[in-house]
């Protein structure tokens, strides 16, 4: 049976995800933006919270678990390499662990840049993988702790997943995304498809999330630094496919 995926938007512009296994009953929330947010989204479905799995630890991430945590008695399972920068944390996680939730197996991969200990939740029974602030639509997270060579690391272990993997991202932030991605590759087809259908569902508040890894490889430049077309804009052809990157995310910050 399949997990029951449950999206609901949190904060400002933060998305907070639900999983379900209805075999065993078990949920985790990814991430705990906010305590009231995710309480709500669990109340909305009939679910009781056995789970936290944490991304990383800024406080748009975190900020609900210690209320949760309370109140359930969930088990809140984070990244190793920020422990001690996480209040609550039961167990912790690193590259390659395989954690048990309900009947399926959650592959953790580490995924440096936006924060030196972020990591992505992978699930391949379900083709679906959780990635925080570091995959985003059309996007990929600021680059506060880490390099831009481990970012781009990072994003490339992504790439490598399965292309009809579904992607969650802990923001919505894929029409600046979109704009952006079309200043770095204005003729891209697929982009410019894409961005009408993001509009589209924008107008009506409707999330743009989850997206693929495959429609990813087809828009997000920031998956896309080898590709000719854009290097020759950047007045990079041939470089290093990640400083090609550094270059985007750098126009990127400055827009
Ligand atoms: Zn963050
Ligand atoms: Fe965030």
């Amino acid at each position: 049976m399949p997990l029951d995926i449950h999206l609901f938007p949190c904060l400002d512009d933060n998305y907070g995800v639900l999983i379900h296994d209805p075999a065993t009953g078990a949920t985790a929330s990814i991430d705990a933006p906010d305590a009231d947010d995710v309480r709500a989204a669990l109340a909305e479905k009939g679910w009781t919270l056995t789970h936290i799995l944490v991304t990383h630890h800024h406080h748009d991430h975190v900020g609900g678990i210690q209320e949760l945590k309370s109140e359930t008695g969930c088990k809140v399972i984070g990244p190793k390499g920020e422990a001690q920068k996480i209040t609550g944390i039961d167990e912790t996680v690193a590259e390659g662990d395989t954690l048990n939730f309900g009947k399926a197996d959650v592959h953790v991969i580490e995924t440096p840049g936006h924060t030196l200990g972020h990591v992505t939740y992978y699930i391949p029974s379900n083709a679906v993988a959780f990635a925080g602030d570091t995959l985003f639509a059309m996007g990929c997270g600021r680059i506060f702790e880490g390099t831009p060579e481990m970012m781009y690391a990072s994003l490339q272990k992504l790439a490598a997943l399965p292309g009809d993997t579904r992607v969650y991202c802990g923001h919505e932030y894929t029409l600046s995304n979109g704009r952006f991605a079309l200043t770095i590759e204005p003729e891209n087809a697929a982009l410019k498809k894409r961005m009408a259908e993001v509009e589209a569902l924008r107008v009506e508040h409707k999330p743009t999330l989850p997206t693929t890894i495959a429609a990813e490889l087809a828009t997000n430049p920031f998956l896309r630094a080898h590709v000719p077309a854009i290097q020759e804009r950047l007045k990079m052809t041939g470089a290093p496919a990640w400083q090609v990157f550094a270059e985007i995310r750098e126009r990127k910050n400055r827009g």
